[in-house]
């Protein structure tokens, strides 16, 4: 029976208007996108592999992942795919890692997502992982990492951190490679790894997180973009990759990839938005959430509620968790006392100004701070 399940969607549709509290939203697809999107497309193996199977979406993805490698200063020679989002983006990254450390030992810090503890276990490294303590803005605290690998030893491999899940804290990627030199470095940049990539790029600044600084990166391509299926991409640095190219398929292409057969509706939608956006898109994105953010930190310290964000071009806004009955009707995330709004490119401030004045009437009477 669909039927409940078709019901509930087409009553979330209408509460599209009170999310807030997750970092994804739903850019709108095109008419003609979505005709195609009916068909089974599939980018079996390397997206650059020759395909017997014609119904694939490689084209698009090739040119998706041009635009990426550009954006992060991807080295040629390197490697990558449109991925399932960052969770397996970071696996890879990780398998990466392992392939050219097998002595490795995986830093990361306390903040970092869920995923990376998945990750990590799936290769069998879960015995070999160190949480590094955060300072006080949230980021991975270098001195406590440097104490961590005399500790702890092995070939150093740091997962930074690049926009924590609770706070946007951004583990500082120059400085950890610094402190420890012939680190492997994987940035998972989920949600930010886009908006700052176009800010560097439009402003002429060097990238933090990008290739030269790092080893392999992954993004989750359904958070800050919009695409409406969850995806992402891994980008790896020249260097031997988990499966070398010994692994060729009976369609005929080499499978450098996690999976054999993906999907190729979530490629196709990335190139879309991507090429539709270019650099000044993604800049107009970037500064309309970090706007809108900025707005929403005003308006909710202005109540007198505590509110604020991690760095200046934040989306991510940190706030005393509200009252329940704010929480039910806007879902959002908490954790220790603390919750969070996501301003995604989807999010007005009219939608900051529901928000605030629904906090204002929960919280009109209550100790505030
Ligand atoms: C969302 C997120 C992930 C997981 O990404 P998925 O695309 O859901 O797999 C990993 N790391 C960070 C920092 C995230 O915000």
């Amino acid at each position: 029976m669909v039927q409940p399940t078709l019901t509930r969607l087409y009553t979330l549709w209408r509460a599209e208007r009170f999310k807030l509290g997750y970092p994804s939203w739903t850019a709108p697809t095109p008419w003609w996108l979505r005709r195609v999107l009916r068909a089974e497309l599939n980018n079996y193996g390397d997206p650059a592999a020759y395909a017997r199977w014609s119904w694939n979406t490689k084209d698009a993805e090739l040119a998706a992942l041009a635009m990426l490698s550009e954006l992060f200063h991807a080295p040629a020679g390197g490697f990558g795919y449109i991925t399932t989002g960052s969770s397996e983006g970071i696996l890879y990254g990780l398998l990466t890692a392992r392939r050219r450390h097998p002595d490795g030992m995986l830093y990361h810090s306390v903040a970092a997502h869920p995923s990376v503890m998945k990750a990590a276990t799936v290769i069998g490294w879960d015995t070999r992982m160190v949480a590094v303590p955060t300072d006080q803005t949230g980021a991975m605290d270098i001195a406590a990492l440097v104490e961590l690998v005399d500790k702890w030893g092995g070939e150093p491999v740091v997962l930074a951190t690049v926009g924590t899940t609770l706070t946007e804290s951004i583990d500082p990627v120059t400085a950890i490679r610094a402190a420890v030199p012939g680190a492997y470095i994987h940035a998972d940049a989920a949600f930010i790894g886009l908006p700052l990539a176009a800010r560097a790029a439009t402003a002429g600044q060097e990238l933090e997180f990008g290739f030269g600084h790092v080893d392999s990166l992954s993004l989750s391509l359904h958070k800050f973009l919009g695409v409406p299926i969850p995806c992402g991409a891994v980008l790896v640095g020249p260097g031997p990759l988990p499966f070398g190219d010994r692994v060729t398929g009976y369609t005929g292409t080499t499978e450098r990839t996690l999976s054999s057969s993906r999907n190729g509706h979530s490629p196709l939608l990335v190139w879309h938005h991507l090429n539709r956006l270019g650099t000044a898109g993604l800049l107009a994105y970037a500064e309309h959430c970090s706007a809108v953010a900025a707005y929403a930190v005003d308006r909710i310290t202005g109540i007198g509620w505590d509110a604020w964000r991690a760095h200046e071009h934040a989306a991510t806004v940190v706030l005393k968790t509200p009252p329940d009955e704010v929480l039910d009707q806007w879902v959002l995330a908490c954790d220790g006392g603390l919750a969070h709004l996501v301003c995604t490119p989807g999010v007005t401030r009219r939608r900051v100004d529901r928000f605030v004045s629904q906090l204002r009437s929960a919280t009109t009477g209550q100790e505030r701070t």
